[in-house]
């Protein structure tokens, strides 16, 4: 240690010193006062070995409880207890000093391992934890330092020859004192608050009558041992006390199997030295030696199942308080936790499940209950969902309606659910959440109604623009009509009328009225308000009668279209004519960004094609302006416009409806040539979903 370290150590020592001079004081006084009960539960014939002997457990708590820096303050501190102790029986100088210094030895190592073991509290709290205090306090460490003990009495006048009864006398007696003191001081010094936080007035009745049964039991098995009681018999005796010891671990733990142990030693031992006693086998060291074998085997698996116990309540505890605080979370999400065991066909749900599901708190319910409560519009796809997900062991989520028994509400449930398959891949058991969703899908769905209400509004308002041209297109075929009209009637003044010609203006009529009314048709289509229907949808089909609908707006203002469409029909599942819409708006933005172009380079190219991936694509390219930079990434914000009447709304809505359909609209700006293109894609129908 330097020198500066050195100084720095010295003041905070004294520190030290100061702080703990009336933990210092207990410390000592404890030590004096194990001392004198050890000598009055009574000594051994030499007067001074006490077979049970609890100053060094005062000692080795100390030691344990407190940082190593502070170990020297104890050891000096309870070395004056000692001495008085110690003389008070007799005992000459140097053998005091030899037994305090084994008894240092024996309290210092014990906790030192221990805390390199262990670690912390709680001491006894586990099985691994008793065990381990066990081995170390009760078995290695005293037989150790024993070798040390064993002087002791050879040093007041004991004879060599008996070294080894000594060592046997020196280590049982630290051995039992580790047994029946050490785990309830420790647990009293450590973890009383905790125990005081649980104590009720019911559990001191408890452990008052534990305690009289204990010493009522050991005073009948000792007291009935001296009567005449056969012989064969008397090892039952020992039991008597066994039920109430056991009684004490099972209900209290560890501390009560440390405090009924302790009780049941120091009794026991009391009656050994002091008779009448079960243990009376002859001189009073054999029957103490046989007494200290029997609280050795009897105090290890009781403190081993206190400990057990300990264990199995904490785990319980943290399972409850896990499940409390999953339970919290769950509420605070708005989410509720089920399990449906397909076995049983038991259903649990958390009360915030019950409350959603329109369940009294404590009813029983079965899986098919449940079942029968998803609206039965939604039945069938919620049973497929979590079969998928079964048979592919993943998470299925899925989205149903709840009609609650009661009172008939209908409430949105958005599910999330694991199986564990059983053998056959069939679900075994399901857990999963439920989340009310009902207040999101009357906002979803109100928004899809504004959403097509603007959608309408907005077709309505693009068809106001593009009337010129459509009324053109009506306005030849009725043209057509009246010129054909005219000449059958010239015809038929003839004589003889021409019939043949007659008959091919009433066709040439018959056909331009279905030109006029295949418009009047498209436009009825587009100006209809109704609801959304996804059925097959063929683009190329919707790109043909789209252009036929801008066919005049397009001659009008010079613009060539050159369609590239896929040979084989690219059907999606879809609204045709919110598609149309769409495909209407790229291409108007398409001609209006040509507007400062020169005419002849006026080409909108559409082109629609299968990708390998399976999806639907179509392109809509122009040789326009293209994008400025600093809006290409604004043009789907609705009210962005570049327009000077512009309102802003088309690529926004376009986007949504793509969106809505399962796929994505994107607006670059062409690599080569100027302009820009727009290009959705969309899921490709397949076979079965067509035919259904
Ligand atoms: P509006 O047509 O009413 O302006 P849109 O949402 O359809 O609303 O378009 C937003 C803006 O995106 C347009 O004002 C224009 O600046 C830009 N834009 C859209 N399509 C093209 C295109 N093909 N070429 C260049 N700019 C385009």
């Amino acid at each position: 240690m330097s020198l500066t370290a050195a100084a720095h150590t010295v003041p905070r020592r004294v520190a030290d010193l100061g702080r703990d001079s009336h933990v210092l004081l207990i410390a000592a006084l404890a030590y004096y006062l194990g001392a004198e009960a050890a000598f009055f539960v009574g000594t051994l014939s030499d007067k001074i070995f006490a077979p049970f002997w609890p100053p060094n457990i005062v000692l080795f708590c100390a030691l344990l409880l407190s940082p190593y820096r502070r170990w020297w303050l104890f050891i000096l501190a309870v070395f004056p207890a000692h001495v008085l102790a110690e003389i008070r029986v007799g005992m000459g100088t140097p053998q005091l000093l030899v037994a305090f210094a084994t008894n240092c030895a024996v309290a210092a190592a014990n906790a030192a391992t221990l805390r390199r073991l262990i670690g912390g509290p709680p001491w006894f709290g586990s099985l691994r934890n008793a065990c381990l205090y066990i081995a170390v306090t009760a078995a290695v460490v005293p037989a150790i330092v024993a070798l040390g003990g064993a002087f002791v009495p050879i040093m007041s006048a004991g004879s060599a020859e008996h070294y080894w009864s000594f060592w046997a006398q020196w280590y049982l007696s630290n051995a039992v004192a580790s047994l029946a003191l050490g785990p309830v001081a420790i647990i009293l010094l450590s973890e009383r608050k905790r125990w005081w936080r649980r104590f009720q007035p019911r559990h001191a009745v408890e452990a008052t009558l534990l305690t009289a049964g204990v010493i009522a039991a050991c005073t009948v098995a000792c007291m009935a041992s001296e009567a005449a009681i056969p012989r064969g018999f008397l090892p039952a005796l020992a039991y008597l006390p066994l039920p109430f010891v056991l009684w004490a671990a099972l209900r209290f733990g560890a501390a009560g199997a440390g405090g009924a142990v302790l009780l049941l030693s120091a009794n026991l031992i009391w009656h050994a030295l002091n008779g009448p006693s079960l243990f009376l086998t002859g001189d009073a060291e054999t029957s103490v030696l046989a007494l200290q074998a029997v609280i050795i085997g009897l105090s290890i698996p009781v403190l081993l199942l206190g400990a057990s116990i300990d264990e199995t309540r904490h785990a319980e505890a943290t399972a409850r308080e896990s499940e409390e605080r999953m339970a919290l979370a769950a509420v605070s999400a708005n989410v509720c936790l089920w399990h449906v065991d397909y076995k049983s066909d038991r259903f649990w749900v958390t009360n915030h499940g019950r409350e959603l599901l329109g369940l009294r708190p404590h009813d029983a319910v079965s899986r098919h209950a449940v079942m029968s409560m998803i609206h039965p519009d939604d039945r069938q796809g919620a049973v497929a969902a979590l079969q998928a997900a079964a048979s592919a062991g993943s998470l299925a989520t899925c989205e149903f309606r709840i009609v609650r028994p009661g009172d008939g509400q209908i409430r949105w449930v958005r599910c999330r659910a694991r199986a564990l398959g059983n053998d056959r891949g069939a679900p075994a058991e399901v857990s999963g959440t439920f989340a009310d969703i009902t207040e999101q899908k009357a906002t979803e769905i109100e928004l899809a109604r504004q959403r097509q209400e603007i959608a309408h509004r907005l077709r309505v308002s693009m068809l106001g623009e593009l009337s010129g041209g459509l009324a053109h297109e009506l306005v030849q075929p009725l043209s057509a009509i009246l010129s054909n009209a005219e000449a059958a009637r010239i015809l038929l003044a003839r004589d003889p009328p021409d019939l043949n010609e007659v008959v091919e203006a009433l066709d040439d009529i018959i056909s331009e009225n279905n030109r006029a009314s295949d418009v009047i048709h498209r436009l009825r289509s587009l100006l209809k308000k109704s609801e959304a229907r996804f059925e097959p949808a063929d683009i190329n089909e919707i790109v043909n009668s789209t252009l036929r609908l801008l066919h005049n707006e397009l001659i009008t203002r010079h613009v060539r279209v050159g369609a590239d469409l896929a040979a084989h029909p690219p059907r999606v599942m879809g609204d045709a004519i919110q598609l149309q819409q769409v495909l209407l708006n790229l291409i108007l933005n398409a001609t209006d960004a040509m507007d400062d172009i020169a005419p002849a380079h006026r080409l909108i190219t559409i082109k629609t094609r299968i990708t390998d991936a399976g999806q639907v694509q179509l392109e809509v390219s122009d040789r326009g302006v293209g994008l400025a930079p600093a809006c290409q990434k604004r043009v789907f914000q609705p009210f962005f416009t570049t327009k000077e009447r512009g309102l802003g709304l088309g690529l926004s809505l376009c986007s949504a409806i793509v969106k809505l359909h399962g796929g994505a609209l994107t607006l670059s700006n062409n690599k080569a040539g100027g302009g820009a293109t727009a290009t959705f894609t969309l899921p490709l129908v397949n076979q079965r979903e067509a035919a259904e």
